[in-house]
């Protein structure tokens, strides 16, 4: 339906190597675990071998964190701190274009989107922490606030960088260290982030990095040896953590799934809507814990918006995902768009209305169309269930009051949408919506300064502004 002529990225720039090793106590080293092969999704190609942790590996980067902990980095003045943080900020700025085409062809994302959403998001992240950093002292947490000690971090596919970037920053400025391990998926960004850190010249052992399948992150937060648990990816594994860690004492915080609504009232601007629900559902390929995969939209207007959202969703360009042009790039793996696939299935056969987009999709790779369901009902595992990729489930409302009914008919509850021309009716339904984030005539906001989290299913704690700092602190 559509011409254009490709605009690729150079895939050189990503410095791509055929083997990767773990970062432990500052040194790159090799794992006692079964390697892992990192593939492109958009080609279906290796990309390199990535070493993977055993369970001694996670001991000994536990205890290397351990000694940091006590002999350096909780000692240094916040100050100086601070200037390893800047100077990490710094240099993901000048390796932004390789940082950005790494991810791209790790995960599958479209080169837009890593460039100018992850990377520059990333960078924000440790510049806003560093600014902390020296500042602890007098934010009312009393003069010499204590971190919290030795910090086991897990992370999901979906933002690899970003995702570290939100566990990492906020945990060093306050002076704890940090054992993360990446997705099996995509753990590349993360041992580029480890050069980083050697380049930054952070005392060894600050930050370690140990790629490794689910048994590597399961041994790292059950190691006694970590004071403070973080964990961002699936409700289900969030749950075993938290049974696991039951009367340890360790401090924990989930970032789980969710299944936002994204209200559109009948007085809302519906060009500007579109735009905002295409955003929040196509992308990175959906694969977005706050996704706004339940459209509820107002029955007097709900014609005429799928109207102008099919026609909008007609023109997404959906391919190669290191073309500049490129709106929706790979789905991250065959399990993910196993997954997709089934759940779209469902729909199908629970009598919901399936619309697929158009477009032509590359003939290799891991690629799901961007999909509308129309009546769609409450019951319908589309409706909810987290499907993770670009398919959206429409369903209708007739007053306000249904409208955030239905929006909280959910077990999750991490964010939500609300598009209308009225101020107060924006306040009246953020009031009422058990979601840890609400935009209003926007989507998928993101800012260090602000508290990022759930209600329910969708976990506990927040990442970003205050009260992201103080999971890392004791105060
Ligand atoms: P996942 O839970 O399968 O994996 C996440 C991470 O946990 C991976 O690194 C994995 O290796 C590890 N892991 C697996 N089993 C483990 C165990 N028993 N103990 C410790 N670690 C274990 O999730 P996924 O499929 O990789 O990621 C997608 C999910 O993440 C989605 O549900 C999405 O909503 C969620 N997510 C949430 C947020 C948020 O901020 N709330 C952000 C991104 C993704």
């Amino acid at each position: 339906p559509w011409e254009y002529a490709p605009a690729p990225e150079s895939r050189e720039v990503a410095n791509l190597k055929p083997s990767y090793r773990m970062f432990v106590d500052g040194e790159f080293v090799d794992g006692s675990g079964e390697p892992l092969k990192s593939t492109n999704p958009a080609t279906g190609e290796t990309l390199a071998e990535v070493a993977a942790a055993g369970e001694s590996d996670v001991d000994t980067a536990v205890r290397a964190a351990r000694r940091a902990f006590e002999n350096t980095w909780s000692r240094m003045p916040g100050a100086e701190r601070a200037k390893y943080l800047f100077r990490i900020a710094r240099l993901i700025q000048e390796r932004a274009r390789e940082l950005a085409v790494l991810e791209t062809l790790d995960n599958g994302k479209p080169i837009r989107e890593s460039r100018d959403a992850d990377v520059p998001t990333a960078a924000a992240h440790f510049f806003h922490h560093a600014g902390w950093a020296d500042k602890l002292g007098h934010a009312g947490y009393g003069p010499d606030p204590r971190p919290v000690g030795v910090a086991g971090q897990v992370i999901p596919w979906n933002f690899p960088l970003l995702m570290l970037a939100w566990k990492i920053a906020p945990a060093l400025a306050c002076g704890n260290t940090v054992v993360l391990k990446p997705a099996e998926t995509t753990p590349l960004t993360a041992l580029v982030f480890a050069e980083i850190c050697r380049q930054a010249e952070l005392p060894p052992g600050v930050v370690n990095i140990l790629p490794g399948a689910g048994d590597v992150g399961a041994a790292l937060v059950s190691h006694p040896g970590v004071d403070k648990v973080a964990f961002t990816g699936s409700t289900e594994v969030g749950k075993q953590i938290q049974a696991a860690l039951a009367g340890t004492g360790k401090r924990l915080t989930l970032e789980l799934g969710g299944k936002a609504a994204n209200i559109v009232f009948d007085d809302a601007p519906l060009d500007q809507a579109v735009e905002g629900i295409v955003n929040g559902i196509f992308f990175n390929q959906g694969h977005v814990c706050c996704a706004g995969s339940r459209l509820l939209v107002q029955e007097s207007v709900a014609e005429e918006l799928l109207d102008k959202l099919r026609t909008r969703v007609t023109a997404l360009r959906v391919g190669d995902p290191l073309d500049k042009n490129t709106d929706v790039g790979a789905v991250n793996s065959a399990e993910q768009l196993a997954r997709i696939t089934e759940l779209a299935n469902s729909g199908d056969a629970e009598g919901a209305q399936r619309w697929t987009s158009p477009c032509p999709l590359p003939d290799r790779g891991f690629f799901f169309a961007p999909t509308v369901f129309s009546d769609v009902q409450q019951s319908m595992r589309i409706a909810r269930e987290e499907i993770f990729g670009p398919v959206l489930s429409v369903l209708t409302f007739r007053t306000p009051d249904e409208a955030v009914a239905k929006a909280n008919n959910t077990p999750y509850g991490l964010s939500a949408g609300i598009w209308t021309d009225k101020g107060s009716r924006i306040l009246w339904a953020a009031q009422r919506m058990r979601a840890g984030v609400v935009w209003a005539n926007t989507f998928n906001r993101f800012d260090p300064t602000a508290p990022f989290g759930g209600y329910q299913e969708s976990g506990f704690g927040r990442e970003g502004g205050r009260a992201g700092l103080e999971a890392y602190l004791d105060v």
